[in-house]
Formats: C-alpha cells, structure tokens, sequence
C-alpha cells in the first residue's frame, strides 16, 4: 500500500516485482520526478535496461492525467542526458477550446525543463505521438535524434517518426528548446511571487515573438509553481506559460482550487500577449484575478 492513495490504482497495474522498490517513492511528495541515483538503484535491483524501466513505470506517469473532455489518459516519461526521469501527462481544461490541451509529451518536457534540464535523450509514451507533439520534440535541442520508446514497437528516433521535420533552423534560428540563454527582464520588487514569475520569464523560449513570458501560481500554503513559454517552430504547437504552472501543480497533486495568487510576466518588446491566454486557462480552474506586468 502506497503513502499516498493516488498512485494507488497506478500501481496496480506495475509488475508487481518493482512495487518493493516503488512503494517508498510514490510518497505524498512524489510529483513524477525520480533523480539519476535513483534511477540506478532501480536498474541494479531488478536487472532492467532504462528503456524496460521506463515502459514500467508509465502507469504511474499516466495517473497524473486529467483529461476532462476526452477521457483518453497518456502518460509520458523523458530521460535526460544527466539520467533523471520526469514524467508527465495531459491536462486538458474544462469549457475551453482544445488548444488549450497540453500533450503528455509537453508536459513531461516541461517538468524537465524546469527543473534545468538541458537535453532529452529518450521519451517513452503509452501511445505513439502525434503530429502536434513530433514537432514540439522537435523543438528541442538535438531533437530529431531524441528517441522514442513505445509499447510493443522497436525504438527509433524522432526523425524516423517525423522525416524532412521543420525545425527552428527553418526559420533562421540557432537557440532550441531546452537549450536557450536566458533574457534579462527587469523589475525592482521584493514580492516571492513576482520574482518567481520573472525568473519564470526571462528562462522562457520565445525566439519567434521575442514574448519572453512567466507564470508564477502561489498556493494557500505559499508554494509557488511556475510556468514559461515554449513557443515552436510551426506555432500552434507552442506550449503557454499559464499550462506548463498548471500541468506543474497536477503532478504535485495540489488542487487548483488552493490557488491565490496569479502572477503573469511578460516582455514589452514581444510582437503579441499572453494576457487573454493566461487568464482563460487560470479561470477554467478558479475564479482569482491575474495580476499582469509588461516590462
Ligand atoms: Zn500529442
């Protein structure tokens, strides 16, 4: 029996010769992170290759789902060049448009990327990707050669899965998602939450619009999530920085009711605004007002 009852179902449906191992991980702080050391102990103990371990652990990726419209849970696990795995989900939000959806690819992706990641070596999903999340891997550094692991099919990388793929190097850009520097957006204040968001912001990859944006989300409890923009070589793919909070506080199983502060940062030299955005996507989940700054 697991700490906390909700990775219990998920669990269910792991090999049950892993859940020894498992149980003491899958803790009320489990927000689908499992660090390189850990990750070892877990390939030594029970004789996996990193691929077998990853396609085990995806149940428990895909408990983070939130699918309110389509019902359809995916789940994804990316293995970084440093050897921690980050897992992820889709989260789609009620009464919005479906582009507001974010992929399980997007969201494993930018649960690495926060936490400073810098290259994605494998992605395993439960279900082969689309279209929209081929070109997002796309996106990132060294993408096409990322590979992609599925159930019950031979590995092979993203540019057998995406041939002739548009890339940011299309559109004259050399930076790649993951692997971009940091802008210098500006402010004098000494709010936690303010900071949070222009860090958020000036960490964010906006090669396209130049919008550097960030969201910082503060809960009852005064932890803050945050959130960057991740925009995309085709558009429409891109990732909103109010999403990547959002898909954030659904792996740290926090209600997005116990939100009470909303911070949104962006740049005053970016060609378009996330404002619209951003205040659609917090209010399909609470009713709090979205405190905006331009700088
Ligand atoms: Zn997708």
């Amino acid at each position: 029996m697991v700490n906390d009852m909700r990775f219990q179902p998920a669990l269910s449906q792991v090999d049950s010769l892993l859940h020894a191992s498992l149980i003491p991980l899958l803790d009320d702080n489990f927000e689908g992170f499992i660090e390189q050391r850990k990750v070892q102990q877990l390939l030594l103990t029970h004789h996996l290759t990193i691929d077998k371990l990853m396609l085990a652990l995806l149940p428990i990726a895909t408990s983070f789902s939130q699918p309110r419209i389509s019902g359809f849970e995916v789940g994804a696990i990316a293995l970084c060049d440093e050897g921690n795995l980050y897992m992820g989900a889709n989260l789609e939000l009620a009464q919005l448009p479906l582009n507001h959806s974010v992929h399980a690819e997007q969201s494993a992706i930018s649960h690495a990327w926060l936490r400073g990641a810098k290259k994605l070596v494998k992605i395993a999903i439960n279900y082969s990707p689309c279209g929209h999340c081929r070109q997002f891997i796309n996106e990132t550094f060294e993408g096409a050669e990322t590979l992609i692991i599925l159930p019950k099919r031979e590995i092979a990388p993203l540019k057998q899965y995406l041939p002739y793929g548009f890339s940011p190097k299309d559109l004259g850009k050399t930076e790649q998602l993951l692997n971009s520097k940091a802008v210098d957006l500006h402010y004098d204040s000494e709010d936690p939450l303010v900071i949070s968001a222009i860090d958020a912001a000036n960490n964010s990859y906006a090669p396209y619009s130049g919008n550097y944006a960030g969201v910082a989300l503060e809960m009852v409890d005064q932890r803050i999530f945050t959130g960057r923009v991740a925009e995309n070589a085709a558009y429409n793919p891109s990732l909103m920085p109010m999403h990547v909070a959002l898909s954030a506080l659904n792996r740290s199983g926090y209600d997005c009711g116990d939100i009470q502060r909303a911070v949104l940062v962006e740049s005053s030299d970016g060609k378009l605004s996330l404002a619209n955005n951003s205040l659609d996507a917090l209010h399909s989940v609470t009713e709090i007002e979205l405190e905006h700054l331009v700088l």
